[in-house]
């Protein structure tokens, strides 16, 4: 029996669902924790087929079957372990990795980097207390650090000068180089962190497997990680997740923050289930990772633009995982902050509330939606929709992405369509497409006379005057006229979607009269005989 990797097919566990690879056989229905379905192993009538989506494992209470996705799909496709994985592969989109028994070199090669890793590891902690490290703890104590968080998360100094590669000079140099500690130059060999707050990047055992190196001068970038090497994968490593494991478990939810030092501040002030990625990309294996405890996650993110794009990245990742048990929320840091300076000024109360007060993913979805797509137009309303169409397509289990689509639908209708009576005189005019408004700041830019006269109307669009207005090479009149069949337009696409609305209401049994339709009816046909008459205008 051919063996694989056992990274791989942890992997491969991690990234399906033991409920989607049954559920494509077995229809499954979810009772308390677990799916029950018909057992695919014995006949029954009943259901004593169990699935733990959590636990990765499947029971059958029957006839006793037990075993977890490798096993089902071996059993249930009468395949060997190596087609199993393979076609498991295929599902997960993983390549299959070459089948490389560990060789002596390569154990000798493992061995050697995590003892130079912990060896420098040992060797920044000591520096940060010497006089070389005086900025760099100085730094860290100023940002809040006890003596006993410094030594829990074992930071470090690498000092200005190429500590590493002098130190570990009688090493072989190749074993040294896969560390990603030491670089090969055009003049020799160097360190790769100098003159950085050096902060270790645990396992998930708690074994060092890598480096965040900050700087301390101000120069950018503010961190830099190790790259990454045969033994470190920057996409399937989540900062401060030795640390959580637990607390993720036991409060049955995990927190994710932007930067380490957010993390370590996070879990040492009562919010011990946080951790964060390295760099600023969130990756699918990271949520995987956090997926296995629970599918629970409070993403929190600067609440600026740049944080508010971020967190829709995070949403369009983690879809996928969602369940319908999941509960998924997004809390914004406003003000510039991040969590670690209100932790300083607001406390932990502070952060509780930012905590408490996240936004869950459908509503952040849907806000995200309203505020990048230009839903008071009907071609903004429809790339919204096909945005939304493509995000909920992501979720796996169907009958949830459903229930999803039609709560949106639902929103659609109330706040992207709805016409109220009482509103029906005063006519709330959509914004105007960038043509509109390129001709409209042209307007206002050579006719202020017919802008002031026409103020209201212009004021109703919310035309910014930051635009470039081609030169149209207009009179006052065709000026005028183009407003003028502008005002009209809008006020026949409101009547129109008067009309719709109605209609549609009386499918579904609300009492219009047909006077009531007619009479709008009435005014589309006085619109369109006025923009006619406009149209031939001298
Ligand atoms: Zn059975």
């Amino acid at each position: 029996m051919a063996k694989f990797d056992n990274n791989f097919v942890d992997e491969l566990r991690m990234r399906l669902s033991i409920v989607d690879i049954v559920g494509r056989r077995v229809p499954l229905v979810k009772k308390g924790q677990n799916y029950w379905g018909c057992c695919p192993f014995h006949n029954e009538k009943t259901p004593s087929f169990s699935v733990a989506e959590e636990k990765g494992f499947y029971h059958c209470f029957g006839c006793g079957a037990h075993g977890d996705i490798i096993s089902f799909v071996m059993n249930t496709e009468h395949l060997e372990y190596p087609a199993a994985i393979r076609e498991l592969a295929d599902m997960a989109g993983m390549k299959m990795p070459e089948y490389k028994p560990k060789s002596p070199a390569r154990q000798k090669m493992e061995d050697s980097y995590f003892e130079i890793i912990e060896n420098a590891t040992k060797l920044y902690q000591q520096l940060l207390f010497e006089p070389a490290g005086a900025d760099a703890l100085n730094y860290v104590r100023g940002r809040g650090f006890t003596d006993d968080m410094i030594k829990k998360y074992r930071i470090g100094y690498a000092p200005k000068n190429n500590i590493i590669t002098n130190k570990f000079s009688n090493l072989n140099q190749s074993n040294l180089l896969a560390t990603g500690l030491v670089r090969r130059g055009e003049y020799g060999m160097y360190d790769f962190f100098r003159h950085k707050l050096m902060f270790p990047i645990f396992d998930a055992h708690g074994k060092v497997v890598a480096f965040s190196g900050r700087s301390l001068d101000g120069s950018e970038p503010k961190y830099i990680n190790t790259t990454d090497t045969e033994l470190f994968h920057k996409r399937q490593t989540i900062f401060g997740f030795n640390f959580a494991r637990d607390e993720i478990y036991k409060k049955n939810r995990s927190i994710v923050v932007e930067g380490q030092i957010d993390a370590i501040q996070m879990q040492m002030h009562g919010f011990g289930e946080t951790v964060a990625p390295l760099g600023t990309a969130l990756t699918e294996d990271h949520i995987a990772i956090l997926c296995k405890s629970n599918r629970n996650i409070i993403f929190c993110f600067d609440g600026d633009n740049a944080g508010q794009k971020a967190a829709a990245r995070a949403a369009s990742i983690v879809l996928p995982f969602v369940r319908d048990n999941s509960d998924v929320r997004f809390a914004f840091v406003v003000g510039g902050k991040d969590p670690d300076e209100v932790l300083k000024t607001g406390g932990v109360a502070a952060m509780h509330k930012i905590i408490d007060d996240a936004t869950p993913l459908i509503d952040f979805l849907w806000n995200w939606t309203n505020q990048n797509f230009l839903v008071s137009t009907p071609g903004g309303r429809t790339q919204a929709e096909k945005f939304l169409d493509t995000e909920l397509k992501k979720i796996t289990d169907k009958k949830l992405q459903y229930e999803i689509e039609q709560e949106y639908k639902k929103r659609e209708f109330q706040q992207w369509r709805s016409w109220k009576k009482t509103d029906a005189p005063k006519i709330k005019l959509p914004d105007t497409d960038l043509v509109t408004k390129n001709t409209l700041v042209y307007i206002v830019n050579n006719f202020p006379d017919i802008a002031s006269q026409y103020a209201d109307f212009l004021s109703s669009l919310n035309i910014s005057f930051d635009v470039d207005a081609p030169d149209l090479g207009w009179d006052a009149r065709a000026a005028e006229k183009f407003i003028v069949s502008l005002k009209l337009q809008r006020y026949r696409a409101a009547l129109e979607q008067e009309l719709k609305i109605k209609m549609q209401g009386m499918i579904n049994g609300e009492n219009y009269t047909n006077e009531e339709l007619g009479d709008i009816k009435k005014k589309i046909n006085d619109v369109n005989q006025r923009l006619e008459k406009l149209l031939y205008m001298e």
